[in-house]
């Protein structure tokens, strides 16, 4: 099989390590340079576009923000899964709002604003403290205000409505603010014949509105409920096929959806190790029509994102049940270059590893790790 995926990050990359053992073979389409690239070596396979998806049996993506164009194109191939509609509601917050009430699921109450009538109607509807999320191109938190007290009312006007004004395509979605005690995400596949598999929660942890370490553990089987049956009403919502993320709040329990990623998702890397089937395969059998693999958890597991930085100590492959995944990207400030996923036996096995992996790596490339190691009990 060969299968195209707009996008060519490391999503794509993880997705061609894991499908070449089923002879499913990946290239990745490069939005900013407009070309076909191979997904590991990064190497320009000199097609364009239409040639791409004309040899590709199934078209896929490992992100949502993909011009329109682009996803036309895909679509009338009738190769694209999950197709045009999931990407742009992940791509879209005023496209995704829709689709979570349309679906019956809770998320954040929420009121779109286009204008200064508008960003006074969500403060009067919603009231403070609110988030301001841009519609389009939000990712690590990017595009984001939050508007605590009253006085600070018309600075922010002043922010938002120079965004608006700078871009005519965008909107805000005013949302609001959500005491959550944590936040999870759920990870799962549908598949064709409509059958959803999930993986357990995931619990996930943020420093500086970047997904910082994600712990997957032997849950509560109530939450599981309730993020399973969410999980299969947006999926069924958009007649889903392949694996799709959704991030959540947990107030007190209850379960608020935050957003959707139509794709692979950074909080399911622990997957690789910690189930026998990885969110990479298990998307890749899903677009493919094969049968979905197992996704339940093997082994207690863990995943530290490595951020902005292009080493790590070398010991820390020697703590058993240990993996490192680089992206081979170049460095930057900030940005994801790649992962550390961790295994343990049991719990505590997991938290010792995690402890001893925290002792080695530098503090301050890596903060607020030990905090996490304590919710490991
Ligand atoms: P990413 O793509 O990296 O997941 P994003 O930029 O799409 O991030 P969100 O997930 O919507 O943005 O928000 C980033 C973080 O901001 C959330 O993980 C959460 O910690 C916080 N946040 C977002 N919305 C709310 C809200 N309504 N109430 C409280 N906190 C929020
Ligand atoms: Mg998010």
């Amino acid at each position: 099989m060969k299968v195209l995926v707009l996008g060519a990050g490391q999503l794509a990359r993880m997705m061609a390590l894991a499908g070449a053992p089923l002879n499913i073979s990946i290239s990745a389409y490069d939005v900013n340079s407009d070309s076909i690239v191979h997904p590991l070596t990064q190497q320009n396979l000199g097609k364009g576009l239409a040639n791409a998806i004309a040899d590709a049996d199934v078209v896929t993506a490992e992100f949502e923000h993909i011009p329109l164009p682009v996803l036309a194109q895909c679509q009338q191939s009738g190769k694209f899964l999950p197709g045009e509609t999931a990407i742009k509601a992940g791509g879209d917050r005023r496209l995704e709002k829709q689709l979570l009430d349309a679906a019956g699921v809770h998320s954040a109450a929420y009121h779109i604003v286009n204008s200064e009538v508008d960003f006074n109607a969500a403060i009067s509807k919603l009231g403070l403290p609110l988030v301001f999320k841009s519609a389009l191109a939000g990712y690590d938190g990017k595009g984001q205000w939050r508007l605590k007290q009253a006085e600070h009312t018309a600075a922010l006007w002043q922010e938002i409505s120079a965004f608006l004004a700078a871009d005519s395509s965008q909107a805000i979605v005013a949302e609001q603010f959500i005491p959550f005690q944590r936040e999870v995400s759920l990870i799962g596949a549908r598949n064709r014949q409509g059958e959803v598999q999930v993986y357990p929660l995931t619990e996930n942890h943020h420093v500086n509105g970047v997904l910082s370490a994600s712990l997957a553990l032997p849950g509560n089987e109530q939450l599981q409920q309730q993020a399973q049956q969410m999980f299969t009403a947006v999926a069924n919502q958009l007649n889903y096929v392949g694996v799709l993320a959704i991030e959540f709040f947990d107030v007190n329990g209850k379960l608020l959806v935050n957003e959707i990623a139509p794709r692979v998702h950074n909080s399911g890397h622990w997957t690789q190790q910690g189930a026998d089937v990885c969110q990479f395969e298990q998307h890749l059998r899903a677009v493919c029509n094969l049968p979905l693999g197992s996704s339940s958890l093997v082994r207690p597991s863990l995943m530290v994102n490595i951020l902005g930085e292009d080493t790590v100590p070398e010991q820390i492959l020697a703590i058993p049940g240990l993996h490192l995944h680089w992206y081979g990207k170049t460095k930057r400030a900030g940005r994801k270059m790649g992962h550390i996923n961790v295994s343990g036996a049991t719990t505590a096995e997991l938290k010792a590893r995690f402890e001893t992996l925290i002792s080695l790596l530098p503090e301050q490339a890596f903060p607020e790790l030990a905090q996490m190691a304590a919710r490991l009990n």
